[in-house]
């Protein structure tokens, strides 16, 4: 089947020109889809830190200039790429950041296809959703579950797999404690998968209104990492530490506090990528026998999962709308942590 939908030449999308300047709006080509890609003309797309992170080159490995940030989006296929058959003109798909691996690498061979050293990143190496128009690797994109909220369903794509994913790493079983440090985009979504999961829920943030959500959210437990030692509250309350420790935050203070919060013998596990270090007391470590990790988005199946999650009900992302020309101001609200839940674009 072939599409009847008249494509226009160029689009309007936010690009980033320059890191830590505005991003620019403005018109831009329209892409060809090549082979295992199909065009898809956006309709939604949450705002994820690591978009923040692009646009002000906080990382070591910086995307090439210019380029469309965005890796939360949703939208229709409207063409595909050669001898395409894996989606349809009309399927509802989405980019997220494993927007494509080799497939063939140790890494792919073994389940871990997030670590692919050949992998692109959807809003980074290459375009994404902050324009009316996308590719996807019909391969790795998400496919959009029937009946989903567009604007709701839009962070699940990038916060929920990420948090789904780290929840799964820090190894904790129902019934047992894990503390979420950051109640941000992805942290109020931890929330509601960890309750799902089982887990008995407690939310670290240095805001209250963020704290006030993990509770509606259904955390049991929440501490103001401002105003109290949230080492010592969280071992307290829970007799000795919590079993997981998943750390979304964006500030490098959080991660040295997980240590302090975990239970002996605990997983701790970082998605939060503020860019710097923290102190890691190796007396504590040891003698807690604790096990940190990193953890990475999630895989295809990962974001199968997490989607299912949503899909059943058991998920509801807290988003407020805005508009693609607003998105200078939603990220200066973001580092200024204004922002409750997740901000979703509608195109
Ligand atoms: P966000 O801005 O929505 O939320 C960040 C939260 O951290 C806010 O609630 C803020 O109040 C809180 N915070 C700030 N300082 C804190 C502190 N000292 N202690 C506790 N909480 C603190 O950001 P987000 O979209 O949720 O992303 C969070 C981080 O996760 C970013 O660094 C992002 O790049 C990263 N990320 C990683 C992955 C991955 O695969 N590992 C995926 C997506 C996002
Ligand atoms: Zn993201
Ligand atoms: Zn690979």
């Amino acid at each position: 089947m072939t599409s009847t939908i008249d494509h226009p030449d160029q689009f309007h999308a936010a690009v980033v020109e320059e890191f830590n300047k505005d991003l620019n709006l403005k018109d831009i080509d329209l892409p060809e889809p090549g082979p295992n890609q199909a065009l898809v003309k956006v309709l939604t797309s949450g705002v994820c830190h690591t978009d923040l992170h692009a646009a002000q080159g906080d990382w070591p490995i910086k995307p090439g200039l210019p380029f469309v940030p965005g890796h939360e989006g949703v939208g229709e296929v409207v063409k595909l790429g050669p001898g395409e058959h894996t989606v349809k003109i009309g399927d509802l798909v989405g980019n997220v950041w494993l927007w494509s691996a080799c497939g063939v690498c140790e890494h792919c061979r073994t389940g871990w296809e997030t670590l692919c050293d050949n992998a692109e990143y959807g809003g980074y190496t290459v375009d994404g959703s902050f324009g009316e128009y996308m590719l996807v690797d019909t391969r790795y994109c998400a496919h959009i579950p029937e009946g989903a909220d567009l604007l709701e369903v839009a962070p699940i794509l990038c916060a929920g797999v990420t948090v789904y994913k780290g929840l799964k790493m820090t190894e904790t079983r129902p019934g047992q404690w894990v503390v979420i440090s950051g109640v941000g985009g992805l942290g109020h979504i931890a929330v509601q998968y960890a309750v799902a999961m089982g887990m008995r829920v407690i939310a670290v943030d240095i805001a209250d209104e963020k704290l006030e959500l993990a509770r509606k959210h259904g955390a049991e437990f929440t501490v103001n990492a401002r105003e109290v030692d949230p080492g010592e509250a969280v071992a307290e309350y829970t007799g000795g530490g919590a079993h997981g420790v998943l750390v979304t935050a964006v500030h490098e203070q959080a991660f040295g506090q997980a240590i302090k919060m975990a239970r002996k013998n605990g997983t701790i596990v970082f998605n939060g990528l503020p860019p710097g270090e923290f102190p890691a007391p190796i007396f504590e470590i040891v003698f807690k026998a604790l096990t940190i990790r990193g953890s990475l988005v999630g895989t295809r199946q990962d974001l199968e999962e997490a989607l299912d999650f949503y899909a059943r009900g058991l998920i509801k992302p807290t988003v407020t709308e805005c508009k693609l020309d607003d998105i200078n101001t939603v990220f200066d609200d973001m580092r200024h942590g204004r922002i409750d839940g997740r901000m979703s674009i509608r195109y």
